[in-house]
């Protein structure tokens, strides 16, 4: 979907970003219902993230820490939640993890440890685990040949459970080689479902943006990340 067509209000784009999923879904042979949209909302002010709210959406996306413990003290009266979807410094994992009921970017294990550590005593938390599909090296994540590693690694780790995995689809037009990228993600995750660990569902894909979310829908996601179809392109 060209991204020059979403200039409604929020409101609008959110009703026509339903639909659009909906019907990706249906064309996929899919259950509309198994796919969540993640409204991204990083740059865009608190405004305009009461304004989606407003109109029903109440996942929110944030890629940077700071941005994510601005915003979410001043939007702490909507009934929201808040996906923590970038990089994350293993120094503001504690702060992150109080903020964001899922880290979509787990991609080492010290991180894993640091989680751990941060939620001894209580339940296991849900993470997903971050896939470089791309081999693109500005992409963060771990390698697929690593993923079975660090699998491996957080199954010692009792207070964490990995809902599923997550990638960032490469930069570019080429349809074919998002395609390729997001079906490496889901067989991927089909592969690591057949290890028998502990606390690991992987029952979710996080993958789909503004321009390549139908793509993502027909391989599979169940997490789409959605920003500038939603709130409109970003400075
Ligand atoms: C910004 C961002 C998105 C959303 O991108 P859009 O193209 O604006 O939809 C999704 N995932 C991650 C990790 C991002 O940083």
């Amino acid at each position: 979907m060209a991204t020059e067509s979403w200039v409604g209000t929020i409101a609008e784009n959110l009703e026509r970003l339903r639909g659009a999923i909906a019907a990706a879904a249906r064309a996929a042979g899919r259950d509309p219902g198994g796919i969540r949209l993640i409204a991204v909302s990083k740059t865009m002010p608190p405004e305009r993230i009461r304004e989606a709210q407003a109109a029903g959406q109440r996942l929110f996306g944030e890629n940077r820490a700071q941005e994510l413990l601005a915003k979410s003290p001043a939007l702490a009266d909507l009934d929201i939640a808040w996906h923590f979807i970038g990089r994350l410094q293993s120094n503001k994992a504690r702060a992150v993890a109080a903020a964001a009921t899922l880290i979509h970017s787990v991609d080492r294990l010290d991180l894993a440890h640091r989680l751990d550590a941060l939620w001894a005593g209580g339940p296991p938390r849900p993470v997903l685990v971050q896939v470089n599909t791309s081999g693109e090296a500005s992409k963060s994540g771990v390698e697929p040949g690593g993923l079975t590693e660090l699998l491996d690694g957080i199954a010692g780790l009792p207070h964490l459970s990995v809902e599923g995995l997550m990638t960032i689809g490469p930069w570019t037009d080429d349809r074919d080689a998002v395609r390729a990228a997001f079906r490496s993600l889901a067989r991927a995750l089909a592969e690591q479902r057949r290890h028998d660990r502990p606390r690991a569902p992987l029952s979710e894909l996080s993958m789909g943006m503004s321009g390549d979310f139908e793509i993502a829908i027909q391989e599979g996601a169940t997490l789409l990340r959605i920003g500038t179809a939603l709130f409109g392109a970003r400075d």
